[in-house]
Formats: C-alpha cells, sequence, structure tokens
C-alpha cells in the first residue's frame, strides 16, 4: 500500500535496495528527536507537536508498522514519510519455548550481530528480560556472557524493538477500536534490564529506550515495573535515579572486597564501600522504595552462615530486598550451584534480619534462557569447537 501511494523517484527504478535513499528508523527516536526529523522533512513547526504524537500512538500504542495504515494523517503526508523513514524492528532469529513456558529468543540486529531476549510468564505478571549490549566489556567469572566480548552498544530502538518483538509474538497489541485504555492484565507487564551486556555502561541508550517504553501514549509501562541491574557502575548509579528513575538491582553477590574482586572484578574500581554509598542515595534520588541486591549462590564461595550475616550488616539502613539466585551453570562454568539447604539456612538468616529474601526459581533452564546463561548462539558454536578442541587435545 504504502508503495503505491508514494510518488516514485528516479532512483527507485535505477538502484536495487530494500529501504528508500537516507530513510531513518524512527523507532527508538525519543520525542524530540523525533519532532526534529519531521520538521526536517517540511513538517510546519505549528503542526509538529500534533503530528508526534499521532505518530508515537501508531508506534507505540498501537504497534502498526505500516504508514499507509495511520488513517488519521493525510495521504500526502504518508507517502512523505514513507519516503523518508522506515519503522525497524530487529528481527527474530529463533524461539525457544521451554517446559515451564519461558520463551527465548535470539534477535538479530544490524550488522548481523545477535542478543537473546527472554520472556518468563508468571502467574500475576510476565516479565522481559531485555539485552542492553551484544557481549560484555565486564568479565564477571560466573557470567556465561562475560566470556562474551563486547561487539558493540545497542541502539535505542533496538532496545524497545525487543520490547515491541515480544509484543508482536504475544499478539499484544491492542485491537482497533477499543481505546485507549488497559484492557485488563498485560503478559508482557515487567521490563528487566538483566539480559546481555552492562546496561550502565550505555546510558544514553538504555535511557532512551526506557523513556519510550515508559511514555503514556505508548507502550506505558510504570517505571515500578523496570528494573535495571548493574553490576556496579558507581558514577552512573545517581544519574539512572535522576534520568531514568526506574527501579535499580545490584549485582552484589559477595561480602569481602576479596571474593567480589574475584566475581564482579569492577569491584577492583569500586569497591564495596563505594558502591553502599551510591546505593544508599539512590531511593531518595529517584523516589523508589527499595534497592535489589541480586546474590548468585555459589557453593563454597559466598554462601555461609557468615556471609549472610556479613551481607546484612553491610546493607544496614538500605531498603532492600535481597534476591538469591541459584548459580545457573553453562558449559565450562567453574563453579557449581549451592545446595537447596544451605540456600534456605542463607535465606533465612537474611529474612530473619528484616530483609524479604526470595530464592529466584530458575526459569527456562532447559532452554539455555536462565540469568547468566545469554550469550549469542553464533558464539556458543564458536566456543564449544574450541572447547572440543582443547578437551580432545587437537
Ligand atoms: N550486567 C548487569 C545485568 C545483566 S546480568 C549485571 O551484571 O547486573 C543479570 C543478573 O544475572 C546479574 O545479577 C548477574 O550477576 C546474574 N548472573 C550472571 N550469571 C549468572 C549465572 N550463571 N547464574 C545465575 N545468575 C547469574
Ligand atoms: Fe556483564 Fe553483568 Fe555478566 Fe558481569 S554479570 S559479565 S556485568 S552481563
Amino acid at each position: 500500500m504504502s508503495q503505491i501511494q508514494a510518488p516514485i523517484t528516479q532512483d527507485v527504478l535505477t538502484i536495487p535496495r530494500k529501504l528508500p535513499e537516507g530513510a531513518r528508523n524512527l523507532v527508538g527516536l525519543t520525542r524530540p528527536q523525533l519532532r526534529e526529523a519531521l520538521i526536517e522533512i517540511g513538517t510546519p513547526e505549528k503542526q509538529a507537536k500534533m503530528r508526534v504524537n499521532q505518530l508515537w500512538q501508531w508506534l507505540y500504542h498501537w504497534g502498526v508498522r505500516d504508514f499507509a495504515e495511520m488513517t488519521n494523517l493525510a495521504k500526502d503526508f504518508r507517502a512523505r514519510l514513507a519516503e523518508n523513514f522506515v519503522i525497524e524492528l530487529p528481527e527474530i532469529v529463533s524461539k525457544n519455548v521451554s517446559e515451564d513456558g519461558t520463551r527465548k529468543y535470539l534477535v538479530k540486529i544490524a550488522g548481523g550481530h545477535e542478543v537473546e531476549v527472554v520472556y518468563i510468564p508468571e502467574t500475576d505478571r510476565g516479565t522481559l528480560c531485555v539485552s542492553s549490549q551484544v557481549g560484555c566489556t565486564l568479565t564477571c567469572s560466573f557470567c556465561h556472557t562475560g566470556t562474551q566480548k563486547l561487539v558493540r552498544n545497542l541502539t535505542p530502538g533496538e532496545i524497545v524493538g525487543q520490547i515491541m518483538l515480544v509484543r508482536d509474538d504475544l499478539d499484544e497489541w491492542p485491537a482497533p477500536g477499543t481505546g485507549t485504555g488497559e484492557n485488563g492484565p498485560r503478559l508482557l507487564s515487567n521490563i528487566v534490564l538483566m539480559g546481555m551486556g552492562e546496561p550502565l555502561y550505555n546510558f544514553e541508550h538504555v535511557r532512551d529506550a526506557m523513556k519510550i517504553a515508559m511514555d503514556g501514549e505508548g507502550i506505558a509501562l510504570s517505571r515500578r515495573r523496570i528494573t535495571l541491574s548493574t553490576s556496579g557502575v558507581v558514577p552512573e548509579i545517581a544519574r539512572a535515579a535522576e534520568e531514568i528513575g526506574c527501579m535499580l538491582a545490584v549485582s552484589f553477590h559477595a561480602t569481602t572486597d576479596e571474593v567480589r574482586d574475584k566475581l564482579v572484578p569492577i569491584n577492583k574500581r569500586w569497591n564495596i564501600e563505594t558502591l553502599l554509598e551510591a546505593l544508599r542515595d539512590y531511593p531518595r534520588l529517584s523516589n523508589s522504595e527499595r534497592i535489589t541486591f541480586e546474590y548468585v549462590m555459589l557453593k563454597d564461595v559466598n554462601d555461609s552462615d557468615e556471609d549472610a550475616r556479613r551481607l546484612v550488616r553491610l546493607i544496614k539502613g538500605i531498603p532492600a530486598k535481597i534476591n538469591l539466585i541459584p548459580f545457573n551453570e553453562w558449559p565450562g562454568s567453574p563453579y557449581q550451584r549451592s545446595d537447596w539447604t544451605r540456600i534456605r539456612a542463607f535465606a533465612d538468616i537474611v529474612h530473619k534480619a528484616g530483609y524479604a529474601s526470595p530464592i529466584r526459581t530458575p526459569r527456562g533452564e532447559d532452554i539455555m534462557a536462565a540469568c547468566g546463561q545469554l550469550k549469542s548462539a553464533t558464539e556458543r558454536a564458536r566456543k564449544s569447537r574450541a572447547q572440543i578442541a582443547a578437551e580432545t587435545g587437537s
């Protein structure tokens, strides 16, 4: 449709290509950027705000991908949009569904790189675990992603695009005529930035993508339903409070600098004390109730009663919840999961000190979708070939 309505320019006939010349992707532009882009193609400044609102709703409320379907826009304006812009999402390469309903998507982004996105359905919510980078610059010793070098940061469009793709797959865009209100509980109701990458090392792009996800006229997820997880990039924590304002989780994982240096090497740059100082300020700055401390349970490494007691002492005064994550193994991982009795004993000490201490049920383990198991399939294949070579001594 859009092609028929768009005036045919000369080079369309002569140069074979997928996209119109210089076409810019609208997905991932912030409102001010979208406004600029519309003005650049000749939209009168006085109309720009209204046009941004209209486009925004088509893109992010209705999930429409074809300018021709944007029926409240004049035909010639739609044609101009189609000449200059595209609405593009990353591409789903494969989808695996776990026995427990968890869905893992392998998603291809520009340049042929791949990231993983995981959807975890629960009775009262559905959580999407979003990636922010291809690979990671950090090298946490228990994390599969950490064994993959950083390839590149994702763009805002690639980050918000993950949410849009999964809404497509869940068939969760509102049907035309259903109004703009909430239509019952959402399948995709929560976002956790806990996929591949360190979100605070891709700050601007993550911020812009989350702003889009939170915008009330579009995807409209409340900032309280978005949790950003960081390994502890201290200088960016206050900035996240001010510029994003979502919930914060921190990959704490150890109660002494000696152990944390090994598990989360960024600790050598910003140690436990420095990190705790930044965390103390977060709830006030972001107006959120509490911080989630993530604590991966590694057998005989960080799981003693003494660790639990030290943890409680360290976080004193910080409104917190402690998420205990049973370690998820991956091929070649150098650690083992703590025994369940040990995890429960640890949880008990933390709980008795007055903190919620849920033990995270591993989800999607059968499809390697659990925390810390994510890694691009192409990388995984390469790694396992290397491993096979090492094992066979060839
Ligand atoms: N880079 C960010 C977010 C991605 S990791 C961060 O480190 O916080 C998401 C969570 O999974 C982190 O708490 C991480 O420490 C944890 N994780 C990593 N590998 C894991 C594994 N093998 N088993 C269990 N949890 C793991
Ligand atoms: Fe990167 Fe987070 Fe994995 Fe550490 S735990 S290597 S910061 S993705």
